[in-house]
């Protein structure tokens, strides 16, 4: 069994490498780029995911050892804070940010470069603000997501990932919610692997 998770997260993160490269050259040929240090997309908890996005998030907070301390978290985590992955001022200094970065979902890769297929056509799914100060960037970076949608449109991006297991990959729910899921599936399979092992030495 978890054999069988850490294969689909290793799967998951080959379309994230995918994706990232895609932002990248996106940014540098369209200029759109975030305002620096802006953490409001990660001040809600409305963001939404599905428990495989989550997959590696978790295979990876298990092998750190921080598995149990995360669904604590999770579960005593109130209604109107940050998303549970933020940290909103690590110092007086530094801007806050997200901790889990290179494992954080598809909305979270896209929301700010990717698009979403509007009425009218590709539409960078972004804040008022950049789309108001950064028209022409935005402009262009339609124009890049149209030509490569698969990995620049996040409905697309969520559909390669569905593809991957259905059943983990369909349903979308609240990121901590999707990560609790996540969470319990690989504590569950690293249990039965264990007792697994054990039955072996008996
Ligand atoms: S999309 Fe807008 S609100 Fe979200 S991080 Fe970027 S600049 Fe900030
Ligand atoms: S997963 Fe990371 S990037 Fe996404 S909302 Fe949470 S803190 Fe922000």
């Amino acid at each position: 069994m978890i054999s069988h998770l850490s294969a689909l997260a290793g799967a998951v993160l080959a379309v994230y490498d995918e994706v990232d490269d895609a932002v990248r050259r996106l940014r540098v040929e369209s200029g759109l780029v975030c305002t620096t240090g802006c953490g409001a997309c990660c001040g809600t908890q409305s963001v939404e995911c599905r428990v495989l996005e989550l997959l590696p998030l978790a295979l990876w907070l298990w092998s750190s050892g921080r598995g149990e301390s995360m669904l604590e978290q999770i579960e005593a985590c109130g209604p109107e804070s940050f998303c549970v992955l933020y940290d909103p001022a690590p110092s007086e200094t530094a801007p806050g940010h997200c901790t889990c970065y290179p494992y954080r979902p598809v909305v979270c890769r896209l929301f700010g470069s990717g698009a979403i297929v509007g009425r009218h056509g590709f539409v960078v799914a972004t804040c008022a603000e950049m789309r108001q100060r950064q028209r022409d960037e935005v402009a262009c970076a339609e124009a890049l997501s149209a030509a490569a949608p698969s990995v620049l449109v996040i409905s697309n991006v969520c559909s390669r990932i569905a593809g991957l297991e259905p059943v983990l990959g369909t349903r979308r729910a609240p990121l901590k919610t999707a990560l609790h899921a996540a969470l319990c599936r690989i504590g569950m399979g690293m249990d039965l692997e264990r007792d697994a092992a054990y039955d072996e030495v008996l």
